[in-house]
């Protein structure tokens, strides 16, 4: 059987960031882009210019640095949108106007408003408006899965002789199924006369638990482009996720015969950890691929097996997803010569001075745990090398508390050179802590979320704090995030991480 090379179409930053509590900025855009490069993902999109002037500077940013993938940016079929993309797009190497409009009946009739002929007018003078400005157009019918077969045909045959190129088939409120689904897709591949023109594009929801499943049977029926983001993130119940999309056609490319991803699977755990991370959202513990129970055997039997001979109970390694199974790593007496290898091993590029610097921590954490695994490597860099620039930063913390005292924070930070002392009593440690970083910081913000995880093994592990804090001044909730083996004072980093985000938009 001949190749064929499947498209993978990544819209993490798009419907990904849609899904509630998401949102991320300019920055963080930016480095989930180039971790989806070096993925190897063939089709970025990039946000919804026309959404706000903040989602189009961050689609022309992406645009300006990811040169290897497409970049794409989502447009209703309406000039100003369209207009929006094609300035977002200006810098790009290689772009894509991805324009769409709902083909359903009760999209058309309830919401648009419209008549079926004229839906089918706006979308073929969107893909001609888009044709100005971009060669690569994509036109979804939106709600397809709840549309009549032959009035997809129709406006699909319309838009690939307007110039679209890939033709999209969403099933946007995640109601189909697989074997509906790939009957669908077979009858538009034989009934839509030009279809050798354009790929047949797929985008599922996962509202059923099928995205996935919908879009492998899709696959199956002839659709050559997958859209789908990292740790299924999305609107509602998420989208496909692109890890089990790539894994599932590489674990099983005997069933899947010649369907090939551009993916380097070794990226996936890294790319899962930064989205999980700059968003907030955690991965389920038994998410497949990604989650953190995904490789680990429990019941006593299946340890046996595995230790005799892996493949009993495992289809896919650990280290082809790119998690290291050579765990442990450093300890108190490793030297600069072991981590600066290590760090190189983890894919860090960093330079002397950072070497340096995370050596300096490195040393001060070996001293409060025995053995330091990648995951603390990872999170001292991460706490290091922030993304947002530091306008304060925490010199030194001492919490009383306890059952018999009352709850106090006395805190030391340092602005320009410039240190600040300030004490505060609270509800608890955290809470003290929290407010005496308000008093120093004039900053006030109302705690949406905390969450606490361990990222390590054991009672010494590293904790990693992420909070959500609303700001009134701005009326934006904004992500922090600190790690320490102490708990307060990772509550403190991530709750000042916060206020330093807030303060530079301030
Ligand atoms: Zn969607």
């Amino acid at each position: 059987m001949s190749e064929r090379k499947i498209i993978i179409f990544d819209t993490t930053l798009r419907d990904g960031e849609q899904s509630p509590g998401a949102s991320l900025n300019t920055e963080e855009k930016l480095v989930i882009a180039k971790q989806l490069e070096v993925l190897g993902v063939d089709v970025i999109e990039a946000g919804f210019a026309a959404a706000s002037p903040g989602d189009l500077d961050a689609i022309s940013k992406v645009a300006q640095e990811v040169k290897k993938p497409v970049i794409a940016s989502l447009a209703r079929a309406v000039k100003g949108d369209i207009e929006a993309a094609a300035k977002a797009l200006e810098n790009a190497e290689r772009k894509r106007i991805h324009t769409f409009i709902a083909t359903s009946p009760i999209h058309v009739e309830k919401k648009l408003k419209m008549s079926y002929d004229a839906v089918i007018d706006a979308a073929v003078d969107a893909v001609k408006l888009a044709r100005n400005y971009a060669e690569d157009v994509e036109f979804s019918a939106e709600d397809a899965t709840r549309s009549d077969w032959d009035y997809l045909c129709k406006i699909f045959e319309k838009v690939i002789d307007a110039g679209a190129s890939t033709i999209n088939v969403p099933d946007t409120v995640g109601y189909t199924t697989p074997q509906e689904y790939y009957d669908l897709i077979a009858y538009l591949m034989n009934n839509i006369p030009n279809i050798d023109k354009a790929v047949v594009s797929v985008h599922c929801h996962n509202d059923l638990g099928m995205a996935v499943a919908n879009s492998l049977s899709a696959v199956l029926a002839g659709a050559n482009q997958v859209e789908c983001t990292i740790n299924g993130l999305g609107e509602r119940a998420g989208n496909a996720a692109l890890e089990e999309i790539s894994m599932a056609l590489k674990t099983r490319a005997d069933f899947y015969k010649g369907c090939k991803t551009g993916i380097n699977t070794q990226e996936i755990y890294r790319a899962s950890r930064l989205v999980s991370k700059l968003t907030g959202i955690r991965v389920q513990r038994n998410k497949a691929i990604v989650g953190k129970n995904a490789f680990a055997h429990e019941a006593g039997i299946h340890q046996d097996g595995v230790i005799k001979e892996k493949r009993t109970y495992e289809i896919m390694k650990p280290e082809d997803i790119g998690i290291d199974t050579n765990k442990l790593v450093l300890g108190k007496h490793s030297g600069k010569h072991g981590l600066e290898e290590r760090l190189r091993e983890l894919g860090y590029n960093l330079s002397k001075e950072q070497i340096g610097v995370i050596f300096e921590e490195f040393k001060k954490l070996a001293d409060k745990k025995k053995e330091i695994y990648d995951e603390d490597l990872r999170a001292l860099i991460e706490d290091q090398f922030k993304l947002t620039p530091q306008v304060y930063e925490l010199v030194s913390l001492q919490v009383v508390a306890g059952n018999a005292a009352s709850p106090t924070a006395t805190m030391k930070l340092v602005k320009n050179g410039e240190e600040f002392e300030d004490a505060a009593l609270g509800d608890g440690p955290v809470d003290a802590t929290f407010k005496a970083l308000e008093r120093i910081t004039y900053v006030k913000g109302k705690l949406m979320n905390y969450d606490i995880q361990a990222l390590t093994e054991g009672k010494d592990a590293v904790g990693e704090v992420s909070v959500k804090v609303y700001f009134a001044d701005l009326d934006k909730a904004i992500l922090g995030r600190g790690t320490s083996t102490d708990v307060i004072e990772a509550s403190a980093k991530a709750y000042l991480d916060a206020i330093n985000k807030a303060l530079m938009l301030m």
